[in-house]
C-alpha cells in the first residue's frame, strides 16, 4: 500500500510540470522574437497571430504571405501582391530599400561561392567573344 501510492504521485506530478513549462516557453520565443523585430510590423498588423496574414495600416487591405510580401504591398514593386495605394512616400521609398538591401546580401552570398567559377569562364570565353563579335558586326551591315 504504502510503495505503491508515494511512488506513483510523485512520479507522475514532477516530469509533467517540468515539461509543460519548458516546451510552451521555446515555442512562444522563437515566433515572437524571429518576426515581430522585422520593419514591416511598424506598418501592419498580424491578424492572426501566425504573422502570416498582415493588415495595412494605410489602405487596410490584408495581405497574405507573410511580413517580407507585405514589405512588397508597401513598396508597390509589383512583384507578390498589389501595391497598396495609400502608404505615404516616406515608407514606401523605406521598404524599397529594405527590399533592394535583402536582395544584394544574397547577391553577395551568391558572388562569393561563384567567383572561382567566373575566373575560369573569362579566361575561357576570351577566344569565343571576338567569334561573337566578328558575327554581330555581319548581321548589323547586312
Ligand atoms: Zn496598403
Amino acid at each position: 500500500m504504502y510503495g505503491r501510492g508515494t511512488g506513483t504521485g510523485s512520479n507522475s506530478s514532477d516530469p509533467n510540470a517540468t515539461a509543460a513549462t519548458s516546451s510552451t516557453a521555446r515555442s512562444r520565443s522563437k515566433n515572437a522574437a524571429g518576426n515581430r523585430s522585422d520593419i514591416g510590423w511598424k506598418h501592419g498588423n498580424d491578424v492572426q497571430g501566425n504573422a502570416k496574414k498582415v493588415k495595412c495600416n494605410y489602405c487596410s487591405k490584408i495581405v497574405s504571405g507573410g511580413i517580407s510580401r507585405f514589405k512588397h504591398h508597401l513598396a508597390g514593386t509589383r512583384e507578390d501582391c498589389e501595391p497598396c495605394a495609400s502608404v505615404p512616400d516616406e515608407v514606401k521609398v523605406v521598404m524599397m530599400k529594405v527590399i533592394a538591401e535583402i536582395k544584394e546580401t544574397s547577391k553577395k552570398k551568391r558572388r562569393l561561392v561563384s567567383i572561382k567559377k567566373e575566373e575560369e569562364d573569362i579566361q575561357s570565353e576570351g577566344a569565343n567573344c571576338k567569334k561573337e563579335e566578328s558575327i554581330n558586326r555581319t548581321i548589323a551591315t547586312a
